[in-house]
């Protein structure tokens, strides 16, 4: 069942998540759903609290990306990817930039800098624990959706600078002036 995003403003993307439990009722439809949704939306993350969910969890799918280069170097698992409960427990030094996007926030792109390689435990949708080495797009989208478990969205993390060039558009957004080519819960709605 596709969901309808929560959009930039609205609180229940600055609440704290709890943590998921295996017999969470509904988790495994809650999980399908999200993949539906992200991918209606052409997105390659999408975070519980975004679907209206303060819960610990996330989805990737960099199924558009095709296959990673032939060096091998940033290859990934099979996609799309559940990370339940995640943990970033490594960062590497060097730091890198990429452009993001936020389908909770549609239609604006900014450079942002993060590590570029990070190691992340976290359960899978069969609650088995797993340990993932990811750099590259993969590293950047876990770290993305891992923000946003913790309520800290990518404009958070770009230049004073920039952020004040952006102010107006991103208080019209919390007001409702948005749009976007999938369902959204428009601020102040839910
Ligand atoms: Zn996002």
């Amino acid at each position: 069942m596709i969901l309808p995003i929560h959009v930039y403003g609205d609180p229940v993307l600055r609440e704290q998540t709890v943590v998921v439990e295996q017999d969470s009722p509904g988790l495994q439809a809650l999980i399908d759903s999200m993949i539906e949704t992200m991918r209606g939306a052409e997105g390659i993350g999408l975070a519980a609290p975004q679907v209206g969910r303060s819960e610990r969890l996330f989805v990737v799918d960099l199924e558009p990306y095709g296959e990673p280069g032939p060096d091998g170097e940033s290859a990934w698992p099979p996609q799309p990817m559940v990370f339940i409960n995640p943990v970033i427990d490594e960062e590497s030094d060097e730091e890198c930039e990429f452009e993001e996007g936020c389908l909770s926030i549609p239609d604006l792109r900014e450079i942002v800098v993060r590590p570029e390689r990070i190691r992340v435990s976290y359960l899978d949708r069969s609650f088995s624990p797993q340990v993932l080495d990811a750099d590259d797009i993969l590293a950047r989208v876990i770290q993305h959706e891992y923000d946003h478990l913790d309520g800290v969205l990518f404009v958070d993390r770009i230049s004073v600078f920039r952020r004040r060039l952006l102010q107006r558009r991103l208080r019209d957004m919390a007001r409702g002036e948005v749009s976007a080519e999938y369902p959204l819960v428009p601020p102040g709605a839910g």
